[in-house]
């Protein structure tokens, strides 16, 4: 039977850091701000956005949850971000996706001021960040790394694959995979073969948005499995990408959903607002 891998409790543990750092800029009348950008009535969007704001004000951070008309025009989409961009007070900008069809999210992420650009979505972020120099990440890879990293599994030699090639999760994982010398495979639903290819994996990553799709077959024993998706069932309970009970019997450790990878996500981003505060407070001070 696999070992389960809190996220939630790495989160707490990162929890209690963040408040020291955040009581610190407080001092300094730094007020760590995040403000999130909602364009629509996604669901998804709004809990997610419902548990940004609730994390953060625990924390200490202050955030602006700006929710736009789903008739918003990319035009009017712009002047906000442009607004956020110079405000001064504004630490981080994140933009939720989905976007209306009617606007390209391309476009928009390359208009956040890079500093600001918390999800590490502009061109000048991926390009740092394959490049391995220091910037923002993409959170979701970011809490998929501290993941690894808590429970001490070294992925240097080991064969990582990854199904999944978002630009925010499966692409960024790789290359903070790289960094620390595994061999990377990402996967999609052009590859042929699936199972043959996530069976060869020490470590399989699966962020494809398929409730439950990841079944024993697909797992070679003593796998470690790490389940991004966040998916909701037949019946409407939160479920993952891979199907938990018969894949537990499998691998060696596995990643539970909810309380894997989601929750330290969200504090990955707050400590990406903070690490923004931190490095404008030394630069410029307030
Ligand atoms: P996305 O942008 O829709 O990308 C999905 C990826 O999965 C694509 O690359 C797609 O391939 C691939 N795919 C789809 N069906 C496949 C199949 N049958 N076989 C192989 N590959 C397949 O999704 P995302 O934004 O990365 O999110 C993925 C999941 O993770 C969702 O459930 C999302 O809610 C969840 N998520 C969770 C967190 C968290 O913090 N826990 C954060 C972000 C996302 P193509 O490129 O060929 O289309």
């Amino acid at each position: 039977m696999a070992t389960v891998l809190s996220g939630t409790l790495v989160a707490q543990q990162l929890a209690t850091k963040l408040q020291k750092r955040i009581g610190l800029l407080r001092q300094q009348q730094v007020i760590p701000t995040l403000a999130t950008i909602i364009v629509g009535n996604d669901k998804a969007s709004l809990l997610y956005a419902n548990r940004q704001q609730q994390t953060a004000s625990n924390l200490g951070i202050n955030y602006q949850l700006i929710t736009l008309s789903q008739q918003t025009t990319e035009q009017q989409l712009l002047q906000v971000i442009q607004k956020l961009n110079q405000d001064v007070t504004v630490d981080a900008i994140l933009i939720q996706t989905p976007l209306p069809a009617a606007i390209n999210p391309q476009v928009i992420r390359q208009q956040v001021a890079p500093i600001k650009d918390v999800e590490g979505q502009s061109a000048e972020s991926i390009g740092r960040l394959w490049n391995g120099q220091s910037g923002n990440l993409p959170t979701t890879a970011v809490a998929i790394m501290k993941l690894l990293h808590f429970y001490q599994i070294a992925v240097s030699k080991k064969h990582v694959v990854i199904v999944g090639r978002s630009s925010i999760v499966g692409k960024p994982l790789a290359a903070l995979l790289l960094r620390e010398n595994a061999t990377v495979t990402i996967a999609h639903s052009y590859t042929d073969n699936l199972a043959s290819l996530t069976r060869q994996a020490d470590i399989l990553v699966v962020a494809i948005g398929k409730a439950n799709f990841i079944t024993a077959k697909y797992v070679h024993p003593g796998c470690i499995v790490i389940d991004v998706g966040t998916n909701r069932d037949a019946i409407g309970k939160i479920v993952g990408d891979v199907a938990f009970q018969q894949v537990q019997a499998v691998a060696q450790m596995i990643t539970p959903v909810p309380g894997g990878v989601g929750p330290l996500t969200v504090m990955s981003l707050l400590e990406q607002v903070v690490m923004i505060a931190e490095r404008r407070e030394k630069q410029h001070g307030r």
